[in-house]
């Protein structure tokens, strides 16, 4: 009796920790039992290859990594995560919360690619981790849409509040832009749900965002 995967996806600086939080929240207080992932997980040894890559050592230009070898990279943490982490509990019913998951690959390096090598790509990602790997296909995937400026901005702010630098991906403006445009593409292509994060050029309140969350979350719930 396998269990149910939410994921939250979207570019950096999207609210997905946010939202995230918020879920799992509002699931505990209704009394269900639940378990909130995030990947990648930068405290563990299987995402070493993640680290190399976004700080550098392969290329400061994302695009030095080709998609096929980047996305084997995080891949092999979600694999790890999922044999000593929350395998079990998935394959007994139980409910998933993650912050990211196989899908970034689809926001992050699908869009290095040339518009006719995109939809190989993502067929053979998805192939790979969820047939030959192995790994749970996500229940329903929430794709938090905010404009790269918006995006930006709020990813600054976080920098300022933690001290935290920005990584290869995160540092490079117009690579984020491509990967919101190559994103829109994938959830159509993915039948992911958007949720439309901002309002007149500004950015929509965590709480409101959420009711909209919740709305698309409540449905899966009920189904079981
Ligand atoms: P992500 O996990 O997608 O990178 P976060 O949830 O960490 O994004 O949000 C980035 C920053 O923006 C954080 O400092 C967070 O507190 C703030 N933030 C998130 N959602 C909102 C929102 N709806 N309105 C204002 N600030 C937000």
């Amino acid at each position: 009796m396998k269990g149910k995967l939410i994921v939250f996806e979207g570019t950096d600086g999207s609210g997905k920790a946010t939202q995230t939080k918020l879920l799992v929240e509002a699931l505990e207080q209704r009394g269900r039992a639940v378990r909130k992932l995030t990947f990648p997980r930068y405290d563990q040894d299987s995402s070493m290859l993640v680290r190399m890559y976004l700080n550098g050592a392969f290329g400061t230009d994302p695009n030095d990594v080709n998609p096929y070898a980047a996305s084997t990279f995080y891949a092999v943490d979600r694999y790890a995560s999922y044999k000593q982490d929350w395998g079990n509990w998935y394959e007994t019913g139980g409910l998933v919360v993650t912050d990211r998951y196989t899908t970034s690959n689809a926001v992050h390096q699908a869009g290095k690619l040339p518009d006719g090598a995109c939809q190989d790509y993502l067929q053979w990602l998805f192939h790979f981790e969820y047939d030959l790997m192995g790994l749970p296909r996500p229940d329903l995937v929430i794709y938090l849409d905010l404009p790269a400026e918006l995006s930006a901005a709020l990813r600054r702010q976080r920098e300022e509040s933690t001290g935290q630098h920005a990584d290869i991906h995160e540092a490079d403006a117009a690579y984020l832009r491509r990967c919101r445009e190559n994103a829109l593409r994938v959830v159509a292509f993915d039948g992911w749900r958007r949720i439309d994060c901002s309002r007149d050029g500004a950015i929509r309140t965590p709480e409101e965002i959420h009711r909209e969350v919740w709305s698309l979350v409540a449905p899966l719930l009920e189904r079981e």
